[in-house]
């Protein structure tokens, strides 16, 4: 009889990706995904260490299992971030963990699991892979089918490129996931062109700074010469990236959102503070004005994008003229949605050196502030489209009801209207009837 994994993540899309990743590995090796931790041979909690709340959810997390362990023997795995900044520490600290298994390691788990099953050894494994075998992914499986329905996966995330090399000061991620790394862009693509034979409709290319992309391999194509190779792959119906870091965001890559017909008009561009005297201090690489810049060429271009980011509140020395600036970028960009974060100085880094922290009550109350403001503007911008006629990729059953069917729009917004399964995979037009905060009601038009 095959053996379960049950795995638990936190943090990012590159780690959810990376969970997908360990998954198809641990396939070869006769495991299945299981939701039940109580049924698992192997439980794997993928971490991440960027602030200090979902470091601290890992020990909380191992906490809840030590009592499988005992009763059941079931391995115990910490994958991630917090693996690769703790490593060895992790197995003194927590006598019934079995693995530690750094963020560039994860080819090695089936090797790693094999050894704890048939030695009972203890196992970390925590080296940057100076052969770049941890950027390839191993292939999708078929998608299941269950009754008459083929559940499609619709959509995946295809990671272009490891690491980062530009060091903000408050950023652990250069740490723990070492220096920027590219895939070659021929096993991308072929990557692509195998999930759209699998079903695959829209794909997401990951990066911690994706208009990196190629940097250090030598006449490899750049990050839009990629997207526009990736428009030509049969199949593929959307195409998405994340993450766009604005001091390198080009005039090429803005054009090729009016150029490339499967890019979606969505980006992801995190501004982090709104005062450009903290930009300095943060080592961003761009000033308040020219984010703004950018901002309005690709307004300019794409005037239906929408537009996400990434801010930090609280940076150590953000004083309250620093914040009302942040506060007005935000009214003047108008996001369509945000990811609000306090600072949380992280241990290695350059800012968890600076003094002048701002009070964790002031920190909160800012956050606050800023929260409030955004949830109007993106409630505002969702009521804008009532009426209007989205082209929807239908990706499943919806969470709230068993008659409606949920998917996105192309400006990446989630819309539920009734339907059923058999329109799984097809991007169809649906009238938007009603908003909310995080999503949008509809009907087929
Ligand atoms: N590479 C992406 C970029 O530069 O846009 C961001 C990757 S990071 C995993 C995601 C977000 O976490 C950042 O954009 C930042 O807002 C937030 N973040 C990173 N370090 C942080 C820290 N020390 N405290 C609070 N938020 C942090
Ligand atoms: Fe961290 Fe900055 Fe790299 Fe993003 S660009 S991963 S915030 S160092």
């Amino acid at each position: 009889m095959g053996k379960h994994v049950f795995i638990e993540t936190y943090g990012c899309q590159m780690n959810e990706h990376d969970s997908e990743r360990m998954l198809r590995l641990l396939e070869g090796v006769s495991y299945s995904e299981t939701k039940e931790a109580k049924e698992a041979d192997l439980i794997l909690i993928n971490t991440c260490s960027v602030r200090e709340k979902p470091e601290h959810k890992v020990y909380s997390a191992l906490g809840r299992f030590k009592k499988l362990k005992e009763e059941k023997g079931t391995i115990i795995g910490v994958a991630g971030c917090v693996a690769q900044q703790e490593g060895e520490r992790l197995l003194d600290r927590i006598p019934y963990l079995d693995m530690v298994i750094g963020t560039q390691a994860i080819p090695a788990l089936p090797n790693l699991v094999k050894k704890v099953e048939a030695l009972g050894q203890r196992v970390c494994e925590t080296g940057f892979d100076a052969n770049g075998e941890y950027l390839k992914t191993p292939l999708p499986q078929k998608p299941p089918v269950v009754g008459s329905i083929r559940l499609v996966k619709v959509k995946s995330y295809v990671t272009i490129m490891q690491g980062c090399d530009r060091f903000c000061s408050f950023c652990i991620v250069p740490y723990v996931r070492g220096r920027e790394r590219s895939l070659p862009s021929y096993e991308i693509i072929e990557e692509v062109k195998d999930l759209a034979e699998t079903g695959v409709k829209e794909v997401c290319l990951l990066g911690q700074n994706v208009n990196g992309y190629g940097k250090g391999i030598g006449g490899e194509l750049g990050f839009s010469e990629l997207l526009h190779r990736i428009n030509e792959v049969n199949g593929i119906e959307r195409i998405r990236f994340t993450s766009s870091h604005p001091a390198d965001l080009s005039e090429e890559l803005i054009q090729a959102f009016t150029e490339l017909t499967k890019l979606c008009d969505h980006i992801h561009l995190p501004f982090q503070s709104g005062s450009s005297r903290i930009l300095k201090a943060m080592h961003r690489g761009y000033t308040k004005e020219s984010y703004l810049e950018k901002i309005d060429r690709l307004k300019e271009v794409c005037p239906s994008i929408a537009l996400t980011a990434d801010v930090i509140v609280g940076f150590t020395g953000e004083e309250e003229m620093d914040f009302e600036e942040t506060l007005e970028l935000l009214q003047r960009v108008r996001f369509d949605d945000l990811f609000s974060f306090k600072y949380s100085p992280r241990k290695g880094t350059r800012a968890a050196q600076y003094e002048d922290r701002v009070e964790e009550k002031v920190k909160q109350d800012r956050l606050t502030i800023l929260q409030g403001i955004q949830k109007e503007i993106t409630l505002q911008k969702n009521q804008a489209l009532v009426g209007s006629v989205e082209e929807i990729l239908v990706e499943g059953r919806s969470k709230q009801s068993d008659r409606d069917v949920t998917g996105r729009t192309r400006s990446n917004k989630v819309v539920n209207f009734e339907g059923d399964l058999g329109i799984v995979g097809k991007l169809v037009h649906v009238r938007i009837t009603k908003a909310f905060p995080h999503s949008l009601r509809g009907e087929t038009a």
